[in-house]
């Protein structure tokens, strides 16, 4: 059990202490150690963003995201398979009250550990994952293009689009089979996130797993009004890279693009995410340069940075992120 209960001191703790130490080690590994998310969920950070009648932690929104970003600045493969775990927890705190007692307080806990499948959601064109009707329940068809965890995960919150263009929100066993392929992409960052694509074919989701049907429009807003969050995990990167480098203007310079990022509106996100990413992948780079050839071998963590902030390019991407980054790389100004 933990000493302290304030969460963020208790991140600090487990970022500097545990993750950060182990960090090069998870990234070479095949799979992301499971000691690391049993750490994280000993600390109860499962449940950050659970409410406390489930054993959630409750926290606000200006606490959850300083815990994420502490936690990414210790490692960013631990924190970005962990990361996948929260959607789940929020929307079973609202799912049909069966569902809710059958999940949530595990999900909390950590004992049930979650992914999520809905990237397909964001791609333009017909869906690529649907869901067809079969007497209460539904059969997911297409393929999910990310799903990250695989292997650390027991369950999957997968959206598939109805014929009606909706999105029914389902908790997926993560477990392969007849009708659920998994493929493992590697990566040049991240790869021991252990991310594949999840083929569905037919797969029968029963009626007990629905978590809910939202109107796609009503999704796509609450998309772009969620943007913030995974900026969390870049500004995790440029912390660790100022702490190493001991810069204090990149310390202000961090400071002053988190403050964006919480001030910014559904329609200046983008561009404060690109900034961000620009931010992670400036600070990586300079650490790299500031430690010449020995800072890009692969037992120093200088190189791990810089790869992970190059992976934060395009992680969460949406078209209008995507625009912004080019806009700033081809032609914006730096700050
Ligand atoms: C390593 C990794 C792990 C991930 N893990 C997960 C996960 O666990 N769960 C999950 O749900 N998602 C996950 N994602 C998905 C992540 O949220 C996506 O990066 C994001 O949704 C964009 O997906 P994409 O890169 O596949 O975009 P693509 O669909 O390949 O498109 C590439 C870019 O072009 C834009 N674009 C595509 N078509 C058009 C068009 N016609 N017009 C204009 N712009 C267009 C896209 O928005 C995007 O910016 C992961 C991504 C990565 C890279």
């Amino acid at each position: 059990m933990h000493a302290t209960h304030d969460p963020v001191a208790l991140a600090r703790e487990l970022a500097d202490d545990v993750l950060f130490p182990g960090a090069l080690e998870a990234d070479a590994a095949e799979i992301v150690p499971v000691d690391r998310l049993d750490r994280l969920a000993a600390a109860g950070f499962y449940g950050l963003v659970g409410p406390g009648d489930a054993g959630g932690m409750g926290v606000d929104l200006a606490t959850a995201l300083e815990v994420i970003e502490i936690i990414a600045s210790g490692c960013l493969t631990t924190a970005f398979v962990w990361i996948q775990h929260h959607g789940a927890v929020r929307a079973l705190d609202g799912a049909p009250p069966a569902l809710r007692d059958a999940w949530l307080a595990r999900l909390c806990s950590g004992a049930v550990r979650a992914g999520v499948a809905f990237s397909g959601l964001r791609r333009p064109g017909p869906p690529i994952l649907t869901a067809e009707p079969d007497g209460a329940g539904w059969r997911f068809n297409g393929f999910a293009p990310w799903v990250t965890g695989w292997g650390r995960v027991d369950v999957v919150r997968a959206a598939a689009r109805r014929d009606d263009g909706d999105i029914v929100w389902a908790l997926v066993d993560a477990a392969a089979g007849p009708t659920l392929r998994a493929e493992a992409l590697r990566l040049a960052a991240v790869n021991a996130s252990s991310t594949v694509t999840v083929s569905f074919d037919h797969h029968l989701v029963p009626a007990d797993r629905v978590i809910s049907i939202q109107d796609f429009d009503a999704w796509q807003a609450a998309d772009r009004a969620n943007l913030r969050l995974n900026g969390s995990l870049a500004l995790g990167v440029a912390r660790r890279c100022a702490a190493l480098l001991e810069s204090e203007p990149l310390g202000t310079e961090l400071v002053a693009c988190r403050r964006a990022l919480d001030a910014a509106t559904p329609d200046s996100m983008p561009e404060q995410r690109a900034r961000a990413s620009e931010l992670a992948l400036r600070a990586a780079t300079t650490l790299v340069v500031s430690g010449g050839g020995r800072f890009i071998t692969m037992d120093h963590h200088a190189q791990r940075l810089a790869r992970e902030a190059l992976f934060l390019l395009v992680f969460g991407q949406t078209p209008a992120i995507k625009a912004a980054q080019l806009h700033r790389l081809y032609d914006g100004p730096h700050g």
